[in-house]
Parts: structure tokens; sequence; C-alpha cells
């Protein structure tokens, strides 16, 4: 939907928004890219004004990372679009859903989202190997005069076989019929039940976070995810013994703290198929952890 050399708009405020950053440079567009605090998300105010600026229409399309798995932080995806509306400015909005379509609210045609991403391997919860990509009509029309080079992503050659069944390519056929079991775990339980227990859980954690006396990486409460919470360890201790730890003695899988605030936070996941019980498991293996890694705090 882009050609060599368009201006874009992103933010940079973990490893998943600045990979999404290396790969517009890499690709050839001129980024214009806001680095805010890792613990914060996309920057509204500074959006706005940009865009606000951009009389000529330069910039051609607005990114948003809409949960950034890095730190925990999700993002105002609409909020974009009114910062788009709001300057009257045609750009297209592009949104990366990889940790959040599926686990928390996202609207496409409300937000008139352009192109959303998302993969197979978290509110999917399936096996890496999917990538989806969703378009809008404008995003279409946008397509046919883009000028950068592509094959696999060919629009029309995807309509064209999906039309009729098929796909340009050897399909997946193992994940799209993991992906259509899925689904269906998806409709009978229904996404607001589901975005709700998603909240109830996260809810959960940052209550657990709270109690142990931490802090989470994510600045402030609208920032908070509630697929993922990164939690920053006190300072003196390495997050990543905390992981190896969990890991080692509890058979427990935290994540590991990327990039900037690697050995500053470890994370608990919880998206996708989970319950009560599962979340209390992973609280009592990382409080445990902790305590082995002689964090100070009452169990
Ligand atoms: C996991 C994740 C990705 C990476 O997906 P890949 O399939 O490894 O490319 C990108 N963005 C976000 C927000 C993610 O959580």
């Amino acid at each position: 939907v882009l050609s060599p050399g368009d201006k874009v708009l992103m933010s940079r405020f973990g490893q998943f928004s600045h990979l999404w950053v290396d790969m517009a440079e890499r690709l050839g567009f001129e980024v214009d890219v806001i680095d805010c605090q890792w613990g914060t998300g996309v920057p509204l105010d500074i959006y706005a004004e940009k865009l606000h600026a951009d009389k000529a229409h330069r910039i051609k399309a607005v990114f948003c990372t809409q949960n950034e798995t890095a730190t925990g932080v999700t993002s105002d995806v609409a909020g974009c679009r009114a910062a788009l509306d709001a300057a009257n400015h045609p750009a297209l909005l592009f949104v990366d859903g990889v940790s959040s379509i599926g686990s928390i609210d996202f609207r496409q045609e409300e937000w008139r989202v352009d192109c959303a991403v998302s993969g197979s391997q978290k509110g999917f919860m399936l096996p890496a190997g999917l990538g989806f990509l969703s378009v809008s009509q404008k995003a279409l029309a946008a397509s046919k005069t883009a000028t950068h080079r592509h094959c696999y992503f060919s629009f029309d050659d995807m309509i064209r076989a999906n039309d009729t069944g098929y796909f340009p390519y050897t399909p997946a056929t193992q994940l799209l019929r993991g992906l259509r079991a899925s689904l269906d775990l998806i409709a009978e339980e229904g996404l607001e039940t589901i975005f709700a227990r998603h909240h109830r859980l996260a809810e959960g954690v940052r209550k657990a976070v709270d109690a142990w006396g931490l802090k989470l990486c994510a600045k402030q409460r609208k920032w908070h995810s509630d697929t993922v919470s990164a939690i920053l360890v006190p300072e003196g201790i390495d997050s990543a013994d905390v992981v190896k730890r969990a890991y080692q003695k509890y058979n427990t899988s935290l994540g590991g703290g990327l990039n900037k605030v690697a050995g500053k936070v470890f994370r608990i996941g919880h998206l996708g198929w989970l319950n009560e019980v599962m979340v209390l498991g992973s609280l009592a293996a990382a409080e445990l952890a902790l305590l082995d890694c002689g964090v100070d705090l009452a169990p």
C-alpha cells in the first residue's frame, strides 16, 4: 500500500514497536519515529500535532502497536483514528495487533483501521506459523497505485485465489484446521466474555504485583495491558535470574526482559486459553522465584 520513500509516522516504546520501525527503515520508507519512554505507549498528542502540521499530506501511514508485548503497554487505537480525523488527514492507519486481536477489544471497521496484522501464536492459541493481515477497501485502493515491490503480499493474487477457497501458495493446512478449532472456541465463549476474562485475570496479576510491593513497567493505569504484565524487579536484582529460577526450579516459563529492559523486568503472559487456577500457578512460581533470588517480599 506504500511506495518507496513514502513518509510514515511511527512511535517506539518497546522491542516490538522497535522491530516495526526497524522493518520500515530497512524497507526504505522515510520514518518519522517518536521515541517514547518504555512503559508508555503511542503519544497521541504528538501524533495529533504532527498530523495537523502536515498540510501537504506527506505522511502516508500512521502506525500503532496496539499492545507492546515487551513492556505490557496497551495503546489507544481509537485515539489514533481520532487524531487522523481531527486533522482531516488521509494517511492510512496500520495496527500491530499480534498480542491483542482476539484478546482485547479491537474494532477494525469502527476505528477504520486500514491494515491490521496478527499472528497465530498469541490470542489465537496456536503454534507460530500463520500471519494474518486484514485490510480495508481504502488500503486495497491504495495498493493499486503503490509502487513498493512485493509478491507474496500481492492482494490481487491472494483475493483471486481466496475467492475460490484456495491460496496462491501451499497453505499451512494443519494450522488452518487448528485455527478453525480456535475460532470455534472464541465464538463459543464470545468476544465480550473473553475480553472480560482477560481483564479480570490481568487485574489479578496486577493485584499480586501490588501485594509484592513491586511495580509494573507500564507507567500509568491507562497503559496497563490485559494480555501481558511486565514487572520491574527491585534495584540490585537481575530479572534474568528470576526467569531462570522459575524455569529450573518450578518448571514455569516467565518472559524475560527484552532490549532496554533486559535484566529489569520479567513478564507474565495472560492471554488465550487461560483460567484463574493457571494464573494462580504462575503467580505462585513467580513469588517463589522472587523470594529465592533475594527479593524481600511477604509471600
Ligand atoms: C509476538 C509479537 C510480534 C512478533 O511476531 P512474529 O510472529 O515473531 O513476527 C510482533 N508484535 C507484537 C506486538 C508481538 O507481541
